[in-house]
């Protein structure tokens, strides 16, 4: 279902490095309290796609559309309601991990940001890092940090790029619950993964790209009962068929 009441709608989206079409005419809409998992084989345009919807990379055709601000026209308005966690987060070597939320609150303009951001550390488990220099992070406290600084936000609309890849098994725990927590809370979410299995637990509907393309969007029932669901019905086999690859014999 798509209506007006959409947080995030990207409009014919496509971008090109040269002669690699990277994401072609892409368009979809993402309701609040919706998680929409962005599943695709590698090179589908992916991260391209999350990376020109977080303003990251300027817009070479389409359009986007935050809470109905354009990202063109309005990049500030459009931003400031929008958190975008990356697959894999640089933090700044030089800052220390309180320090990071303090700078983003900076820029978001979140004036009373100290308590939260000690609560954010307790949940995603940062606290005894508070004052750990960014460059000391390990991979998983980098993602852990990337996912504080996020929720500090309170976003709007949230956009996931692998976010759980390089977290323990509690960390994985508590990163889905959060994640869970800020759908059922009104955010709109993005949520790309290779983890299907993640995926199937999380995700409202689907988007299956594949060379730049939306090959399916709806929900996991409405694929199953799709011509893409006659080799099986797990997400798996709905992914292998809409994406043209085979299956491996075992
Ligand atoms: P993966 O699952 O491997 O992370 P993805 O779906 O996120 O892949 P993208 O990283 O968006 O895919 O890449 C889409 C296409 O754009 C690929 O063909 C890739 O080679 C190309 N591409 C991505 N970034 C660049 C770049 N900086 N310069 C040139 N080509 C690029």
């Amino acid at each position: 279902m798509e209506t007006n009441s959409s947080l995030l709608k990207v409009s014919g989206l496509s971008r090109a490095y040269g002669t690699v079409q990277a994401v072609d005419g892409l368009s979809f809409e993402v309701q609040p309290g919706e998680i929409l998992g962005l599943v695709g084989p590698n090179g589908a345009g992916k991260t391209t796609s999350l990376r020109t919807i977080a303003g990251v990379l300027p817009i070479q055709s389409g359009e986007i559309q935050v809470v109905g601000r354009d990202l063109v026209e309005d990049p500030i308005g459009a931003k400031s309601l929008l958190a975008w966690v990356p697959d894999e987060p640089q933090p700044d070597e030089n800052l220390t991990v309180l320090e990071h939320l303090e700078f983003t609150a900076g820029i978001y303009g979140i004036g009373d940001w100290g308590e939260t951001a000690h609560e954010l550390l307790a949940r995603f488990d940062l606290t005894a890092k508070a004052d750990a220099l960014g460059g000391e992070l390990s991979r998983g406290m980098r993602q852990k940090l990337a996912f504080a600084q996020a929720w500090l936000t309170r976003p709007r609309v949230l956009l996931m790029d692998e976010p759980l890849s390089g977290l323990d098994p509690l960390g994985i725990r508590a990163a889905k619950a959060e994640i869970l927590q800020m759908a059922a809370e009104g955010a709109a979410i993005v949520l790309s993964s290779h983890l299907l299995k993640l995926i199937e637990e999380l995700a409202d509907r689907l988007l299956i790209l594949d060379a730049g393309r939306a090959v399916f969007t709806g929900t996991l029932e409405e694929a199953r009962a799709s011509d893409l669901a006659d080799s099986g019905g797990s997400l798996e086999e709905i992914f292998l068929a809409a994406t043209g690859a085979r299956p491996v014999e075992d």
